[in-house]
């Protein structure tokens, strides 16, 4: 028998790159995104494509020398080359951490002094300017990757990539000014997806509309629903989002049978253009996630596409999300609060009282603890807030197994659902972006003449969701 060469470090099919372009195996001919190109056009890259523009990226980062698990900042609205690049960075054994374009610069810098990036790469267009000169930096688009000045060269360090690896960084809020950065795994975001993908949200033949920004994991969801199931992305370019009509000219053309994003995106539509929202008859479904969605927006949008299934989403970045469930269609007249379900397959939501015990009986509120094997790593570089987050299952202690305290609050409902309740700190939601009050207060008191601050997140007077408010 022959030499058989070592077994891989994991399954194959654990890698972030490996588990999206599994399609380009058996269907590489199938559209894998679909880009609006105006006017009235669109632009598709099929699995093949994107699984070639990939290697040619991947090839760009390696000539770089960069070693296992350096950062690569990536700067860019989702298209199919930032994709791409992505899945690059997997392919290359290097951790991405997606930043929108329209990060502010004082974000961006603390995000570069906390994660201390080897490499930024921007799309050709970008126009980020004034980066720290240790970083290297570069361009990607259709020429291939474009290097501006050359990361700096260690002695090279490269290790065999584990699926344990971190494949990507997410930065959110922090309570302290500086931003807390979600470190994920290749393991645990593909445990999520083949979790997410046993619900069976998308078949080969949809079209996944992704309005959220790729900086935020949600769009990373999408990305995973959409060639998870060898359908297609459709990214939305974050400036039309907030425009009705044009929302709406984006999906008719790209044929979107499904519309992913935050509910905050369905408030202007609803109100201006109701017509052309209901004249949409292939959306098929609508997926929500990071806040509540009012329930008066929410029945309004059930009548003007009575087709559409419409799923929420509950979760948080340290484990991407947790749990889908289908909004009763209609919404019964009586319902005060949606169900968040249950977890998805392969994961449990646990409630936990103030002393540690676990809630069973309905109605009694507790704060949601997920065991799961799609939970991040930790926070970068930060032991304490990890240790904060990552504590010994409740159901068993001993074993060392750590499980996700979310700080989400909910109760049980009689049909065995949670309801979404609050949080335990000063964690809010505003258009489905986390915030945490704490950052907004110290940032405030960062201006000369504001000895104090304090900021709240307030109803708003339309009924849609909450606002930030703050006084100094
Ligand atoms: P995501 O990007 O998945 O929305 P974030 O980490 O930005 O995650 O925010 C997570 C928080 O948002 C949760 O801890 C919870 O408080 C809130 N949240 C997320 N989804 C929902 C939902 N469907 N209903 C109510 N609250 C939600």
């Amino acid at each position: 028998m022959s030499q058989q060469p070592p077994a891989p470090a994991g399954s194959a099919g654990e890698f972030l790159h490996d588990f999206l372009l599994a399609a380009a195996r058996h269907s590489p001919g199938a559209p894998a995104v679909i880009e609006s190109a105006p006017p009235g056009g669109t632009t598709v890259t099929t699995y093949a494509e994107l699984d070639a523009l990939t290697e040619r990226y991947t090839t760009g980062l390696r000539e770089l020398g960069m070693e296992t698990g350096a950062r690569v900042i990536l700067e860019s609205d989702t298209t199919a080359h930032a994709l791409a690049m992505l899945l690059a960075c997997s392919r290359a054994g290097l951790t991405f951490v997606p930043v929108s374009p329209e990060t502010p610069a004082d974000r961006l810098r603390s995000v570069l002094a906390t994660a201390r990036p080897a490499l930024h790469v921007q799309a050709p267009g970008g126009i980020r300017e004034h980066l720290p000169g240790t970083l290297g930096t570069a361009r990607f688009g259709p020429d291939g990757l474009t290097v501006e000045r050359a990361p700096e060269r260690h002695r090279p360090r490269r290790r065999v990539p584990c699926v344990t690896d971190p494949a990507y960084i997410i930065f959110t809020s922090g309570t302290t000014g500086r931003p807390k950065g979600v470190v994920m795994s290749h393991r645990a975001v593909t445990a999520f997806y083949r979790g997410m993908l046993a619900h069976r949200i998308a078949t080969p033949e949809d079209r996944i509309a992704s309005t959220s920004p790729l900086q935020f994991d949600f769009s990373l969801l999408n990305i995973g629903l959409a060639l998870g199931s060898g359908a297609s992305v459709v990214p939305v370019p974050q400036g039309l989002v907030r425009w009705p009509r044009r929302l709406l000219r984006v999906l008719r053309e790209t044929g979107a049978t499904q519309v992913n994003g935050v509910p905050s995106i369905w408030r202007q539509t609803l109100r201006h253009e109701p017509e052309r929202l209901a004249a949409l008859d292939r959306l098929r479904s609508v997926l929500f996630c990071g806040e509540e969605f009012p329930l008066p927006e929410l029945r309004r949008l059930q009548q003007l596409l009575p087709q559409a299934r419409i799923i929420n989403c509950y979760g948080a970045t340290e484990s991407m999300a947790c749990s889908f469930e289908d909004v009763p269609n209609p919404l019964p007249e009586d319902t005060e609060k949606l169900s968040i379900g249950v977890a998805h397959p392969g994961a449990e939501m646990l409630l936990v009282d103030e002393d540690g015990a676990v809630v069973d009986e309905p109605g009694v509120p507790g704060e949601i603890h997920l065991r799961s094997p799609a939970l991040f790593s930790g926070y970068w570089d930060d032991p304490e807030a990890t240790r904060a987050a990552l504590v010994p299952d409740p159901l068993c202690p001993q074993s060392g197994q750590l499980v996700l305290r979310t700080g989400d609050l909910a109760f049980r409902g009689d049909d065995g659902g949670f309801r979404f309740c609050g949080r335990t700190d000063s964690q809010v939601q505003i258009n489905g972006n986390r915030v945490e009050l704490g950052e907004v207060e110290r940032r405030l008191t960062d201006f000369p003449g504001a000895t104090a601050a304090t900021a709240m997140a307030l109803p708003r007077r339309d009924g849609g969701g909450l606002q930030l408010t703050a006084f100094v």
